[in-house]
């Protein structure tokens, strides 16, 4: 984007604040929204919040978010807040109030949270919760549950104090009638954390809000016992790095569905640029972002190329890997020996839509497994947006961009291409890349023009052109 006379200013205000993901999710919007602003870190230091806070203001910063460790002090420089965000304590967004003349704070990371399990169909009403922690992040999470009607929250942690802290000021909020869906007034109970064993309840829902299992300590988790686990139906890691938490590892062996939280971090973002611009964010843009968040948060050595049949996808890709010392991967050959058929033969059996089903699934289990590698894709295989982004989540994509004269020529005498079956292969060459083009422009990271038939050529071109 070009900055101008009206470019807004959005940001970050925290301490650290270098290995922040939140420039990817508000200055992505902004770009695909094609909506003027752009979103800075600041880092701050406790002592000049304040005045960091209503410099902000004067220099008509639209809007704010606020991380550690400020989320508390930074109410006092407010000039309102959000219930929600009062009653947990903890503010993470500033929205901008002429009338008022400041900031009024919001809590977006309880809003996020909430929207995530909403989304994936968890539901609190009536349940018996179990919250590990009882720490800042801990606190939302035991606002979210009695907001959304839990029958019991058990929050244990290994301070007691703190759980007791939070169980209190949460059961009176409740019994005072400040918390709209909270149906009864002793429903949080706090717990050291070896007490997990005197749960009772069966199908438990449990929030992992401590900070074991984050990375790079992956491979603890504060609690092991198997026998809590045969209680537990669902687990939330609030930790989205790894990607599966040894929690949620314990969690899966159990037989329980396991969710990280990286929606979390991705809604607490979305829902404070809807405030600041009053602007509903689409699905569409919420998929991109996510996996740009995910390409930031699991970064994969892969490279992979997309491109028409006959583009080069296989000649080049086993050139490219060879000279990089990497594997070379067929998507093609993958799907056939998986599904024990040619390609022709599944098309035949099960239709191009059976068969876009089948690559689908093969990319969303490669996008976990699949690193070090040169991947050769489908032709086909990037027409579904749901396929180009499992493309990006594996690795730098890159579409083979070639003519249509030079695929014929290269194609023309190939039998095994069941798409070109027909009377005139040229015509439905043509035609077939008119529609794909845009998708795998669509699709890719970088455009590479890949007429030339020598793969030598091909590569120190991709090197020349800093492409990999
Ligand atoms: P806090 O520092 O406020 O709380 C940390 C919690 O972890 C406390 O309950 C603490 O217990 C517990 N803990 C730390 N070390 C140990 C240990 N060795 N044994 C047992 N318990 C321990 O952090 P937050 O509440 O802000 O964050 C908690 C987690 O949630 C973090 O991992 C963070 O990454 C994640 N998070 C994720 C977000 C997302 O967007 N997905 C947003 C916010 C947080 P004690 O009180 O006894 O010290």
């Amino acid at each position: 984007m070009t900055i101008n006379g009206k470019t807004r200013l959005t940001g970050l205000i925290g301490n650290p604040v270098e290995h922040t993901l939140s420039p990817v999710i508000h200055n992505g919007i902004s770009d695909k929204m094609d909506i003027d602003c752009v979103y800075v870190p600041f880092k701050v230091e406790t002592e000049g919040l304040d005045s960091a806070i209503k410099g902000a203001y004067e220099l008509n910063v639209l809007g704010m978010n606020v991380t550690v460790p400020h989320k508390n002090d930074v109410i006092a420089s407010l000039v309102g807040i959000d219930d929600c965000a009062k009653h947990i304590g903890a503010v993470n967004t500033l929205v901008r109030d002429e009338e008022k003349g400041g900031y009024v704070g919001y809590n977006t990371d309880m809003l996020g949270l909430r929207r995530q399990i909403h989304e994936d169909g968890i539901n609190l009403n009536g349940r018996t919760v179990v919250i590990l922690g009882a720490g800042g992040a801990a606190k939302a999470v035991v606002y979210m549950c009695l907001l959304d009607g839990a029958d019991k929250v058990y929050l244990l942690n290994r301070t007691l104090d703190k759980a007791q802290k939070i169980a209190d000021d949460m059961n009176k909020l409740a019994k005072d009638g400040a918390i709209a869906g909270a149906n009864n007034c002793s429903a949080v109970i706090p717990c050291s954390i070896g007490d997990y064993a005197d749960i009772r309840e069966n199908n438990l829902i449990v929030f992992q809000a401590t900070s074991i299992g984050l990375f790079p300590n992956v491979d603890s988790c504060v609690i092991e016992d198997d026998s809590f686990y045969d209680k537990v139906e669902i687990g939330v890691d609030l930790i989205y790095n790894p990607a599966e938490t040894k929690f949620m590892q314990i969690v899966k062996a159990h037989g329980g569905k396991a969710y990280n939280a990286l929606k979390m971090l991705l809604y607490q973002g979305v829902i404070a640029y809807e405030l600041w611009h009053k602007v509903t964010v689409d699905n569409d843009i919420l998929e991109d972002i996510y996996v740009e968040l995910k390409r930031r948060v699991y970064p994969k050595d892969n490279i992979v190329l997309i491109g028409f049949m006959g583009s080069g996808k296989t000649t080049f890709g086993k050139a490219i890997a060879e000279k990089l010392s990497m594997k070379f991967f067929d998507t093609d050959e993958y799907i056939e020996q998986r599904e024990n058929m040619t390609i022709k033969e599944i098309f035949a059996t099960k239709g191009e839509e059976g068969f876009r089903q089948i690559e689908t699934d093969v990319l969303r289990e490669l996008a976990n497994t699949l690193d070090g590698c040169v991947v050769s894709t489908g032709g086909g295989m990037p027409l579904r947006i749901e396929n180009a982004r499992l493309l990006k989540e594996i690795g730098k994509v890159i579409y083979l961009n070639v003519a249509t004269q030079v695929i014929y020529e290269r194609v023309k005498e190939d039998g095994k291409r069941p798409l070109l079956q027909v009377e005139d292969p040229y015509g439905r060459i043509c035609e077939m890349m008119t529609e794909r083009k845009p998708l795998y422009e669509r699709a890719c990271d970088v455009i590479f023009d890949a007429n030339c038939n020598d793969p030598e050529v091909i590569w120190t071109s991709l090197k020349n052109d800093g492409i990999i």
